[in-house]
């Protein structure tokens, strides 16, 4: 019996270090009020609840200009103009992030595994990335949630 909770005891302990080391530190982090006051509804139900905006619906669809993209919560560059394409699913999409800003995980939400993209830096959800993307360059989409950016035009 002894062993038996002994056992019990280390598995406990192993599996909540392991969900404390699943919980990633943002460099940018706030709660949930704070974010509230920053960003708009919308950019608060899409970057702080995973939320997605209706298709066609983000003026950065038509969006062409050359420049960065940034994330709407905390400004860091995510994607570039160069790297935009139209992929025709009424959300902007991009076969490539800008290394490093993008953090990819797995969401569970629909009932089977996608790739969902997160801003690195604060952690706000992006959108998620498919394997239907242009063949010639990377093959993926990152399809985005256009609520989620901010357009820098290039000087
Ligand atoms: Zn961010």
């Amino acid at each position: 019996m002894r062993k038996l909770i002994i056992l019990f005891l280390l598995i406990v302990t192993f599996s909540t270090t392991a969900n404390a080391q699943n919980k990633k530190k943002y460099t940018v982090s706030k709660t949930n009020s704070e974010w509230k006051q920053l960003l708009t509804p919308k950019q608060y139900f899409v970057l702080r609840k995973s939320g997605t905006e209706r298709p066609n619906s983000s003026p950065l669809n038509y969006n062409k200009k050359k420049g960065v993209y940034a994330c709407a919560a905390c400004k860091t560059p995510l994607y570039k103009s160069e790297h935009k394409y139209d992929s025709g699913s009424g959300w902007p999409s991009f076969d490539r992030a800008i290394k490093g800003n993008v953090e990819l995980d797995t969401d569970y939400k629909l009932g089977y595994a996608r790739t969902e993209l997160k801003c690195n830096t604060c952690g706000g959800h992006l959108g998620h990335s498919f394997n239907d993307g242009p063949k010639e360059t990377t093959g993926k989409r990152h399809c985005i949630n256009g609520v989620a950016l901010e357009f820098i035009p290039k000087k």
